[in-house]
């Protein structure tokens, strides 16, 4: 009986075997019979469309059909989330913008289903993702310990860099800044020797196009502005909750900020100029040194060669700190608040976790990243690669993928090489030169509240807040003084909450990511 067991199972195996090809094709099926679940998935760019040949093809492979039932008369994905609470009828998959803070706060309530051991059970690619990236997965947690929601996880490391125009420095006989007094002394030469040679002093050394980036620049004196992607966020150091805007580097970098602007090194028009600054300044070739995203900085090097004589932009390396720190603080976010969770009344939450697990398996991947194989890419040496009329046409990439139902922030693990293959030259060389240092620094990822916290939080941050970015605005452009105001300041962040706040957040970061 025992050897007859053995036998049966061999011979299994070798049918298995032989019809490998078969098998691997309906790996991805996860129910025999077709099924359809209702999704809500919202996002100010669009909703879930059940005819995107992403998802078609996704429901070709799994057998299991989304119908999209999402509230979406409004571009904000929050309302849409509360419009679809009010209306009683939870669809059986919801994700979409709004999802970490609404799963995260119905889910401890009942109305969706903790995941975390349905993932162990039935979704080994996401599964997997949990037991390499512990943190990141954490992050993602309710403050009662369960996770309610799939995640979106990004890919690629660097967001922004610091951007030269190096052409202006070779002009003036100059060499890259390789700490903040010689950035200061390149600035000061941007303002009083006319690189753009025409006549004029007319030229704007640093400008920013987000406002908030011109705070950045207190990282030169050993201070920070956010520990995360969200500007004026807290950090963690060694352990500990803290608020850049209440550091000592920080009211040191402020001065100086001041000391810049009032020299002119720094946009006149910082808080008033607006998006668009990058775009102005740098086609009107009078913009010198900005800190923004690789890419689209990059892209200017194409897109005004012809306009611009010389135009030569490149990435640099972080000038090191007066304490001799090189830091770039921003990076990518490893983790989204959007994705997917299952929403109580959803009569088939295992085969809902398998479809879920199905875009983090290798094929589901390409499918949510790429779009179809032969459409918008071909598989070369086991690489999805884009194939040149997609990328070539003039409608941006971006769009052209969401259209189709790619790059939709469903609970998905994006790949960087997407991205990569359209990223022009100047850019791919200043990732490069970042990749050779140790720049960036560790990420706050964000906590979770209880109920108590959250009361805390909720009462006082805001107000801290606003009095923080009132007295910054302030110290820039010298109405009043931060040498002056300091004490004062502290104490009144005091009176505000803010140490109320601090020990709220540490609290909730020690129950989350242990002491
Ligand atoms: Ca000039």
């Amino acid at each position: 009986m025992h050897k007859l067991s053995l036998h049966t199972i061999a011979l299994s195996v070798a049918t298995l075997c032989s019809s490998g090809l078969a098998i691997a094709q309906e790996s991805a099926k996860v129910v025999d019979k077709p099924l359809t679940l209702t999704v809500h998935l919202h996002d100010k760019k669009f909703t879930y469309d059940s005819n995107w040949p992403v998802e078609k093809e996704a429901a070709r492979l799994t057998g299991i059909s989304l119908k999209d039932v999402t509230i979406g008369n409004t571009p904000d994905s929050n309302e849409a989330f509360n419009l679809m609470i009010a209306s009683g009828n939870l669809p059986d998959i919801v994700g979409g913008k709004a999802v970490k803070r609404n799963l995260n706060r119905y889910g401890p309530e009942g109305a969706f289903i903790p995941l975390q051991d349905l993932i162990k059970e039935h979704a080994p690619n996401i599964y997997a993702q949990m037991q390499a990236r512990p943190q990141v997965f954490n992050s993602a947690k309710a403050g009662d310990g369960n996770l309610y929601y799939v995640p979106y996880l990004t890919d690629g490391k660097y967001g922004r860099g610091y951007f030269m125009r190096t052409d202006w420095l070779d002009k003036l006989g100059l060499k890259v800044p390789q700490n903040i007094d010689e950035l200061y002394t390149v600035l000061t030469a941007f303002r009083n020797e006319d690189p753009n040679g025409n006549g004029k002093k007319d030229e704007i050394p640093a400008f920013f196009r987000n406002w908030q980036e011109v705070l950045r620049l207190v990282t030169f004196w050993d201070g920070r502005t956010s520990g995360s992607d969200t500007y004026h966020d807290f950090h963690v150091k060694d352990g500990k909750i803290k608020h850049g805007y209440a550091g000592a580097g920080y009211k040191l970098g402020m001065k100086n900020i001041a000391k810049w602007y009032k020299e002119g090194l720094i946009d006149p028009e910082v808080f008033t100029r607006g998006s668009r600054a990058r775009e102005f300044l740098l086609a009107n070739d009078l913009g010198g040194f900005t800190h923004d995203w690789f890419a689209s900085t990059a892209s200017y090097n194409d897109s005004l060669k012809d306009k611009v004589k010389g135009f030569k932009l490149e990435a640099i390396i972080p000038p090191a700190s007066i304490s001799g720190v090189r830091m770039e603080e921003h990076r990518r976010i490893p983790i989204k608040p959007e994705g997917w969770g299952i929403s109580y009344s959803n009569k088939h939450p295992i085969e809902s976790i398998k479809y879920m697990d199905f875009w983090w398996s290798e094929e589901g991947r390409r499918l949510a990243n790429f779009g179809i194989e032969g459409k918008q890419y071909n598989l070369v040496d086991g690489k999805a690669i884009f194939t040149k009329e997609f990328l070539e046409n003039a409608r941006p990439v971006n769009s052209q993928l969401t259209d189709i139902g790619a790059q939709v922030r469903r609970g998905f693990w994006q790949d960087y090489n997407y991205e990569i293959q359209w990223t022009n030259k100047f850019a791919l060389e200043g990732i490069k030169l970042y990749d050779q240092g140790d720049y960036l620094v560790d990420q706050f990822l964000g906590v979770a509240f209880n109920e108590k916290e959250q009361a805390t939080s909720d009462k006082y941050w805001s107000g801290i807040q606003t009095y923080m970015l009132e007295k910054q605005q302030s110290w820039v452009l010298a109405t009043s003084d931060v040498d002056a105001d300091w004490d004062n300041y502290l104490v009144q962040l005091d009176k505000l909450g803010f140490n109320k706040v601090l020990t709220a957040m540490q609290s909730a970061y020690d129950r989350q990511y242990g002491k």
